[in-house]
């Protein structure tokens, strides 16, 4: 069996994406992507990364790579392949990374070693996909050690990091070090934000460029209400008649149709449909405090109001780069299982299925859609790709005021940003706050998707990364 695993990339029409962004911009990503054809005909852009399902970098690649592959730019995607050290090893990289501790193992020169023979074996395979004068995006730690075998083609490689934390501490600066020999050589170094980059990193090799979402994914496509409790109905998130398969508009154009149905923890029925519903959907992961969210909800926000909580993350089954996701998934249902009964009957665990990434982001999509309010209240945030999703379908959302959030969501005008992430009331107080105030619920909404449209966009993104390539790749076309 091969390490690298190729992934398809369907092409995504640009004209769409012109037609929903202001005319000033149109022009600016016309010009743009005219230039960027030209500079990339007869070289590929290779991006690489750990996996082609789940989390941000899964959720971007397929977009901004589409709208390259639609202007005639060789965009491709390829996955590397690791094991279940490798992966332990690379998710305590990423929880220090975040400044916390993860699971409390060293990062010496055995894990050294791990870390490189896996390197080894994908980046031996990657060196046939790869050519003199192409550009290589490895995306986040577990493909740092890929930076040298990758320059040594001739291609120019940049290592971009989608997490970090604004407060340095002894935690991330050690993974820094642990990173520092393996990134050392990239031509480029792509941040979220400039205060995630280690301190003895090259400012003049760093690029700042936050992520975005694509408005047209199935993750964020419209979906009319109807369509929306279809999918709710029939997927067994909320109370209603069931329906047959809804059917739903894939990435690629086609028809899809949901047929699997979310595996869901609860005491009685499903929320009904008009029962307002506070929301949060992330991987299983600590720094996103699922369990957190459970507690402020039971302890205050249930006893003054209606709603009802639905924690919504993806199955965890077989070996995937977050090795954590079962053990927080089974923390968080012992817990539910504490909660007296009356409370658990309002609180709902859902597994969304993940064999069909479509069919999983159109639920997502209705979830967002149906919540009457989202949360995102992670501990220690890269960005949050799940803020801009649900700020882009008018969502009222509560959120900590850390990390990548804080730039998408200006507090108490698109949204409502609690300073202290570990702070249960204050988080329970702005859930409360909206829920009895479904007016300033929907402003906080409607101006958080007039944020997303400016900012958080792929026509920003693309334009950023059109910048970085005119960077590296001067106008004379030199490699
Ligand atoms: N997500 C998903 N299904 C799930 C849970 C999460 O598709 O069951 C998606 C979510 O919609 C978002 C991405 O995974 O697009 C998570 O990205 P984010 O930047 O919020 O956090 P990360 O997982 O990268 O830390």
């Amino acid at each position: 069996m091969g390490f690298v695993q190729e992934v398809h990339v369907q092409p995504q029409e640009l004209d769409r994406l012109f037609d929903l962004i202001v005319p000033a911009r149109r022009a600016e990503l016309r010009d743009a992507v005219e230039r960027g054809t030209a500079r990339f005909s007869g070289r590929t852009v290779m991006n690489v990364n750990s996996t082609a399902t789940g989390g941000g970098v899964a959720e971007m690649l397929p977009a901004l790579l589409g709208y390259l592959r639609a202007a005639g730019i060789d965009a491709q995607w390829a996955v590397v392949r690791g094991n279940p050290a490798f992966f332990a090893l690379t998710k305590r990289l990423h929880n220090r990374i975040h400044g916390a501790e993860g699971d409390g193992g060293t990062l010496g020169p055995s894990e050294h070693e791990v870390y490189r023979a896996v390197m080894r074996d994908n980046g031996t395979e990657l060196l046939t996909l790869v050519n003199a004068g192409d550009l290589v995006l490895l995306h986040d730690p577990q493909t740092a050690g890929l930076v040298e075998p990758l320059k040594r083609t001739g291609a120019r490689v940049v290592w971009r990091s989608h997490i970090g934390t604004d407060d340095s501490n002894p935690q991330s600066e050690r993974a820094w070090e642990f990173l520092r020999p393996y990134i050392a050589d990239a031509d480029a170094y792509v941040f979220s934000r400039e205060s995630y980059a280690p301190s003895w990193l090259d400012r003049a090799r760093l690029h700042v460029i936050p992520p975005s979402i694509d408005p047209f994914s199935p993750k964020n496509a419209e979906l009319r209400p109807e369509e929306v409790s279809e999918i709710l109905s029939f997927s067994g998130v909320l109370d209603s008649r069931a329906t047959a398969p809804p059917k739903f508009r894939r990435a690629d154009g086609t028809v899809g149709r949901v047929d699997r149905h979310a595996d869901v923890l609860q005491t009685g029925p499903p929320p009904r449909p008009e029962t307002p519903l506070v929301v949060q959907i992330s991987r299983w992961d600590r720094l996103k405090d699922m369990s957190g969210v459970m507690k402020a909800f039971a302890t205050h926000v249930a006893p003054g109001s209606d709603a009802h909580l639905l924690l919504a993350g993806p199955n965890v089954t077989g070996v995937t780069d977050d090795p954590e996701g079962s053990e927080v998934l089974t923390e968080c249902i012992r817990e539910w299982g504490t909660l007296p009964h009356a409370l658990r009957t309002r609180v709902h665990l859902a597994c969304l299925p993940t064999a069909d990434v479509d069919e999983n982001a159109i639920i997502v999509n209705a979830i967002q859609r149906h919540a009457a309010i989202v949360t995102q209240k992670s501990l220690v945030e890269g960005f949050g790709l799940t803020v801009s999703e649900a700020l882009w379908k008018t969502r009222p959302m509560v959120a900590s005021r850390i990390g990548g959030i804080a730039d998408q969501i200006e507090h108490d005008v698109s949204g409502l940003l609690v300073d202290d992430p570990h702070d249960l009331t204050a988080f329970a107080g702005a859930l409360l706050s909206l829920l009895a105030n479904p007016e300033r619920a929907q402003r906080l909404g409607r101006a958080g998707k007039a944020r997303v449209r400016d900012r958080f966009l792929t026509d920003r993104h693309l334009l950023q990364f059109a910048e970085l390539t005119s960077a590296l790749f001067p106008s004379d076309g030199s490699a």
